[in-house]
Order: C-alpha cells, then structure tokens, then sequence
C-alpha cells in the first residue's frame, strides 16, 4: 500500500483558517477524494470551507487542472475546423443553446456542446431535446467526432462520464451540502469540464439576478473574470457575455415549448429577448472562431440555421417533424387589472415550471416533457383585465395548487407603470 503524503484533516484546517493550500496538497485532495481515499465528509468540510473562506485565483488554477487531471482529455485537433463552445451558467426559459449550436454550424465552425440534465428550477438542455421523438443523448467520442467533422458541425450530447470524474463526484457532494454557489468552486467545477473537452474557444454567458446562481451584477462579474482567466490561462480563447436573468427568456419555460420556441427562433421569428442573447452570443463564438463579420442574422431569416437543426437532430436519430407531446391539463391565469406588467420573476416561475413536473428534485427523476408555463406578456407590455397572463401545463391537474403557490407575487400590474423596464439583456462582455 502507497504512503499518503498529505493528510485530508491538515489541509481542511488550512482552509478553515483562511490559509491559502499549497499546489501539491490540494492536487492530492482532488486526486484523493477522485479515488475514495479522502472520505464524502471530509471533502464536505473542505467545499464549506472554501465557501467560507474563498480562494486565490491560484488555488482555483490548481484545482481546476487537478479536476481535468482526473479524467479524460479529448482534442479535436484533428478535425479540420474551428471549434467553439458556449456555456451558461443557467437560468429560466433558456433554451439558447437548441439554436445557438446550429446557427454556428451554419458559417462551418464545429460545435461541441456538452450538456447536462436539469436539477432543481433550472432546466437541462438534454431534457429538452429529449421531448423530440427518437433523439438520443449519448454518443460515442467516435459519433460525436464525426458529427461534428461532416456536413452536421453541431453535436449537442451527454458528456461522458470520463470527463472530469472529479467534478462529478464533488459537483453532486456541493449538492446536498449547501456548497453550490461560490465563485472558486463554481468556476473549476465549470471550466474543468469545457478545458477537458477540448474545445478552442468558448464563450460564457453569466447570468445575474433573481433567476441566476449570482443574484448581483459584481458576484456574476467575478465568476465571469474568474472563469475567463481560467480558459485563457489553459489556451482556450475564453469570452463572457454578463446577461439579464431577472425575468424569464422568452415565453416558454419547460422542455417541449422550450423546444418549440427555438424552433420559432430558427424559423427567424421567436420572442425578440431569445433572438437578440442567441444573435450575441453567435457573433461572440463566431469571432473567437476567426469570422467577426458573420452575418449571423441573415442565417436565421434565410434558413440556414434551420437547415443545420434538422441536419443535427436528425444525425441523434431524432424527427424534427415529429409533433412535440402536448399536456393533459391546462390551467390559465388571468390579468385581474388593466394597466403595465412591470414586474415577472424568474425564480418563482422557474420553480413553478419544476413543481409542474418540467424538472426533477431527484437526479433519477423523469421529466415530464409537456409540462411547464406559457407566459403570454413579459414586463413592459400593456395588458387589460381579463387578458391571459400565463398558462400551466401539466399531465396532472393536482399539480396546478404548488406551481400556482411557487408564483404567487412574482408578477405586478401597475395602473400607468413604465412601459419599460428591466435593463438590458446582455450587460456587458468580459474579456479579461
Ligand atoms: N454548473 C456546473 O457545472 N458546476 C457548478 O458548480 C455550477 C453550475
């Protein structure tokens, strides 16, 4: 049996006393805690610690390459194109990535989009698509190398379980310890699964307000600049976009409209907030990738965009003719005065898509792909008494009681209000 160099109990006490832990200790940790030598409470001890105490940049450079040293790294050096990613921190109705993905494929960079499923009031990508007849999540490295080398470009898929194995274990530990949302554990969490994929470029869309991990602008700027030195330190041309997540993207909040709405939005039409994040954030990958004056908008008004969707949902086995699954029950509510909405939360009304059956309190729950909230105004539009204000979907009209309860409040109608508000969507860009 090999001799541990270091012991799980000193480096915790480092942190607790707001020490900065040295390169080779905190290797050992997350290589430790990896192999199940440093136990699920003594790695509790220490995320709670870092949540107290923070992190330099430097120990959050260490432990992000010592999660990416934990598994695989795939390169996709071979492929002939450009590659670049985009990640968002998450938040409600955003579905940004179903043609953000597509939309650069079509100028002929590849798109290796790595996703996750939801959990708690954010939802999951790969939940989405999954409401599509047929499409199937999981590839091979082999499949997504190829999709993304032929004609197809975008890959949208399940990363596998050999990419930062580290970030996995410790990213479902912070879970159900309290120790999610910190800025040193969030940004190696995220940036050792984009460095590991291989990508050359990335671009980060960082969410502020109710609806984000950062409800203020200086914490979601912090992750951002912390995340951005991350990728460009490893070689990957890292951006951030600093986004508006007060209110919900779009109308839709759920899988199937989620769905249904982004195929609105690569028809050329959609809700003008979805159309203006997926045109930035398009413009921000595609000038990492070495094309600045793309004109990303044509692609979506004349087809292209939707050309690459099919391509792409029809290489993971999916119809993307097949009718989308519609609810059981329906529930609307109305607008009990005349006057502006001036106020719409994302939060609440993330939470009340969830408790619809749209996401999951359990990692092995199913999803129910029809459920979710149509809303049918967002802040700054006029409504009058009576008008429909949003509708619940569900397959099971009980559910109607807890969603109604989670967004209680979280909207307001004011008699004169301003016809505008919110700020603007995309803030700012971070580029160091
Ligand atoms: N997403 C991740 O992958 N990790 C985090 O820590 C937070 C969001």
């Amino acid at each position: 049996m090999s001799v541990e160099p270091f012991d799980a109990v000193d480096v915790i006490r480092i942190k607790r006393d707001g020490g900065v832990v040295p390169e080779a200790a905190l290797r050992w940790l997350i290589d430790a805690y990896t192999r199940g030598y440093v136990s699920d409470a003594q790695m509790a001890s220490f995320a709670m610690a870092v949540f107290q105490r923070g992190m330099q940049r430097d120990e959050i450079r260490v432990m992000t390459d010592a999660m990416i040293a934990s598994g695989e790294r795939m390169s996709f050096a071979n492929l002939g194109k450009r590659t670049v990613d985009k990640h968002s921190t998450g938040g409600v109705g955003d579905k940004i990535t179903l043609p953000l993905a597509p939309l650069v494929a079509a100028f002929g960079v590849a798109v290796p989009q790595l996703s996750g499923r939801g959990l708690g009031h954010t939802g999951g990508t790969l939940d989405k698509l999954e409401s599509i007849a047929g499409w199937r999540a999981s590839l091979t490295n082999e499949e997504m190398f190829a999709q993304m080398a032929g004609d197809v470009g975008a890959v949208i898929c399940a990363a596998g379980s050999g990419l930062a194995p580290a970030d996995k274990k410790l990213y479902a530990l912070r879970d159900v310890t309290g120790t999610v949302d910190t800025i040193p554990l969030i940004a190696s969490s995220i940036m050792s699964k984009k460095i590991a994929e291989g990508t050359d470029a990335l671009v980060l869309d960082v969410k502020f307000g109710s609806g984000a991990f950062m409800q203020d602008v200086e914490n979601a700027r912090e992750l951002a600049r912390t995340m951005v030195a991350l990728g460009n330190d490893s070689g990957v041309a890292t951006t951030a976009l600093l986004t508006n997540m007060n209110v919900p993207l779009g109308l839709a909040i759920g899988n199937a409209n989620e769905v249904r709405e982004s195929v609105e939005i690569l028809a050329g039409g959609g809700p003008s907030d979805v159309r203006e994040l997926t045109v930035a954030l398009a413009r921000e990958m595609l000038a990492l990738a070495g094309q600045p004056d793309a004109d990303v908008e044509a692609a979506l008004d004349d087809g292209r965009a939707m050309d690459a969707w099919r391509r792409m949902i029809s290489a993971q086995d999916g119809d993307p003719d097949a009718p989308l699954p519609v609810a059981r029950e329906t529930h609307t509510v109305v607008a009990s005065s005349t006057g502006v909405l001036t106020r719409l939360e994302a939060l609440p009304f993330g939470i009340g898509a969830w408790r619809l059956g749209a996401g999951r309190a359990r990692a092995e729950d199913p999803v129910i792909f029809a459920a979710g909230i149509d809303l049918h105004a967002k802040p700054g539009d006029t409504v009058r008494a009576g008008d429909p204000l949003f509708t619940l979907s569900a397959d099971d009209a009980a559910r109607f009681e807890r969603a109604l309860e989670a967004v209680e409040g979280a909207w307001e109608i004011e008699e004169g209000g301003a016809a505008q508000t919110g700020g603007p969507l995309v803030l700012e860009k971070i580029t160091a």
